[in-house]
């Protein structure tokens, strides 16, 4: 009995809906798949669930999530707030997430990241009530990426690696209140505030980042807050963190690697060019001689063609002059003409030509066994 019991009530917390009904999800407008709407609406207890230990007890305030098919159907009144290419963002005074499909689907991660993402947003702010707007920016993006395992428009240490070597980093004070709007100069943002409280949640744990972003009031700044959290002071904590990004977290050798990848393509490019137009003459040179082979064949063929046609034409020839009523007169001129360039000998001179050839003198000449044995053949 008591078994049964503990696994109903089990099952029953299992299914229960982990945000207490306090998340909607709406599509912006009909042009957004129901399915889209589900596949988003299967995300959110999951994510409120991994949450719950960072933020206990959220949501504390209903929240909703509106889904559009791009940032090109944002309404005029949202597209100022998106950043090209992101793939959603919180109001955060409204409590209202905008998720945006098509830039979810560019960032190749899937729908779990960017979901985790911007209710880590809305969870931080609840968790800060109504001090939760003097948070800078940065920390917000960086404890969203952190919490999400996932960064947005493809941030990492190395894109900020050589400009932390060269001080050339964007000063934090700069990403208090907003983020630039280029870009490369976003991606950079990005960078910075993911590496930073990554590095910092490695140095002091994500409790007491939470606990010390909750500390935030009307007396206490955030940067305050961050000094009595840590010891440190501020500017002790973004150098040691720089000094982490240059030397200790392995971006300035993942950048080389890369680096050195690119140029050895690069260097590579000339040789792979040469080695081309080597296998193309090879080609070449091969084709060429199987076009000559083609040639001297079909003339080959030609030859014997000729051969076996001018065979043909001499039989023929034969057997017309065979068939021909003058053929005892040519046979005989023939005849003649062979006996006298037998005796006109090698000097070529002929004498007077002869009716009166005796039957001694022809001998046994074949043009003339017609006369004497019947009609010639042809073996
Ligand atoms: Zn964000």
């Amino acid at each position: 009995m008591i078994l049964p019991g503990i696994l109903s009530l089990l099952l029953c917390c299992w299914t229960q809906d982990p945000s207490g009904g306090r998340v909607t999800v709406s599509a912006a407008s009909p042009d957004v798949a129901p399915q889209s709407i589900a596949a988003v609406q299967a995300e959110i207890g999951p994510c409120l669930l991994a949450l719950r230990a960072t933020f206990p007890g959220a949501p504390r305030q209903p929240f909703r999530v509106i889904v559009h098919e791009s940032g090109a159907e944002l309404p005029k009144s949202l597209q100022a707030m998106h950043h090209e290419g992101s793939p959603g963002f919180a109001l955060l005074a409204r409590h209202e997430i905008h998720l945006l499909l098509a830039e979810t689907k560019a960032n190749g991660r899937g729908l779990r990241p960017v979901v985790m993402h911007e209710i880590v947003h809305e969870l931080l702010d609840q968790h800060c009530g109504r001090h939760g707007g003097r948070l800078p920016r940065w920390f917000h993006e960086g404890l969203a990426q952190v919490l999400a395992n996932d960064t947005y428009l493809g941030a990492s240490e190395e894109m900020i690696v050589w400009r932390a070597a060269t001080g050339q980093l964007i000063p934090f004070s700069d990403l208090e209140a907003v983020f630039p709007s280029g870009r490369h100069m976003l991606g950079i943002a990005y960078a910075q505030s993911y590496s930073f409280v990554s590095w910092l949640q490695r140095e002091y744990d994500i409790k007491t980042l939470v606990a010390m972003a909750a500390a935030v009031d009307d007396e206490t700044s955030f940067d305050r807050a961050l000094v009595a959290a840590t010891h440190r002071p501020t500017a002790a904590l973004q150098e040691a963190w720089r000094e982490h990004v240059v030397h200790g977290s392995g971006a300035a050798w993942r950048s080389l690697l890369e680096q050195f990848f690119s140029i050895s393509m690069v260097l590579t490019l000339p040789l792979l060019a040469m080695a081309l137009i080597k296998r193309l003459r090879v080609d070449n040179a091969a084709r060429e001689r199987l076009r000559r082979a083609d040639l001297d064949e079909q003339n080959q063929l030609a030859a014997a063609a000729t051969s076996a046609i001018s065979g043909s034409r001499g039989v023929e020839a034969a057997e017309h002059a065979e068939s021909s009523p003058d053929h005892e007169s040519d046979l005989r001129a023939l005849s003649e003409s062979i006996a006298g360039e037998v005796d006109d000998g090698p000097h070529g001179l002929a004498e007077e030509p002869r009716d009166d050839w005796s039957d001694d003198e022809l001998g046994d000449s074949p043009f003339h066994a017609p006369d004497r044995d019947g009609p010639p053949r042809a073996d």
